[in-house]
């Protein structure tokens, strides 16, 4: 072995472990921890010693910041002394929020196993919008997910893009490329959002082996898919990749394009105590034959 081939050898580290990564994220609240920065977008900084010493994985000497501060840190911003201080600090905890960076002019949202195209009303529970897609005055469509929650204690809700008010969660992952963005509480409330794209009609449908990405009429290549997870703690809702679930029933492999509205879960029967107040129920479009009305009290 070489001398150069020795010394590359010597600074390989491993990739840091996702259980040091949260132990990271949580000890700062889930935001950057530098005075009045917040940054939910966190990347991993070793200090203690920094890796050009050793490369080492220990959380006691590394700390999540966003990529700003991080290079700062890099450059030598901040004393070891201070960086420790800060892994202490949730000053920001309350304040946590962040934007979906992705605008687009067309969407294929994908969500609990089903497709949809043009179609704003994505998903709605017991009247509340709980996922939909809206444009705004530039033209671009904005993403909105109201949490419906049995726990009074505040979820992330987004409103456009903008989400805020992440309440306290088990763990909030968003790394800095703004392509995910992952929440956990303990009560088992649960998002996951992902944005890819989708090049060809073959790519599509080899991903997600639905005919109607084949389709002659499905003309819309390249598309950004965003992909949307959620689970309703102590509820049998679940909006996951393979369908969508409730009780013991399920459907998905449905494909909308151009509905006024996609699911409607209504008559749950389950007492919401969704934030924010002004996630207020929205009025069903009854007279649309699209949608889909499940009424899962029979
Ligand atoms: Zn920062």
């Amino acid at each position: 072995m070489t001398a150069l081939a020795y010394k590359e050898c010597s600074m390989k580290r491993e990739s840091i472990p996702p259980q040091v990564k949260l132990t990271l994220r949580a000890e700062v609240g889930f935001g950057c921890p530098v005075g009045g920065c917040g940054n939910p977008y966190l990347e991993y900084h070793h200090f203690d010693p920094p890796i050009s010493v050793r490369a080492h994985n220990e959380p006691q000497g590394m700390i999540a910041l966003c990529a700003q501060h991080h290079k700062k840190a890099d450059g030598g911003a901040f004393t070891n002394e201070q960086l420790h201080a800060l892994k202490a600090d949730k000053a920001h905890a309350e304040s946590v929020k962040g934007s979906l960076d992705w605008l687009r002019y067309e969407l294929l949202a994908v969500v609990g196993g089903n497709y949809y195209h043009e179609t704003p009303r994505v998903i709605v529970i017991d009247d509340v919008e709980v996922v939909s897609l809206k444009r705004d005055d530039e033209g671009y469509l904005r993403l909105s997910v109201n949490f419906l929650s049995l726990e009074p204690a505040d979820r992330i809700t987004i409103d456009r893009n903008s989400w805020r008010g992440i309440g306290n969660p088990i763990d909030l992952r968003c790394p800095p490329q703004g392509k995910e963005l992952e929440v956990k509480y303990d009560n088992g409330d649960y998002l996951y959002l992902r944005f890819f794209e989708l090049n060809s009609a073959e790519e599509a449908f080899k991903k997600y082996n639905h005919p109607a990405f084949l389709s002659e009429e499905f003309v819309h290549y390249p598309i950004t898919a965003l992909e949307v997870n959620l689970r309703i703690g102590g509820t049998t809702i679940e909006l996951s990749p393979k369908g969508t679930t409730y009780g013991n029933g399920g459907f998905s492999g449905g494909f909308f394009s151009c509905c006024g509205g996609g699911i409607n879960l209504s008559g749950t029967g389950l007492v919401w105590q969704q934030n924010p107040p002004d996630a207020a129920p929205v009025k069903p479009i009854v007279d649309d034959r699209r949608v889909i009305h499940v009424d899962f009290r029979k």
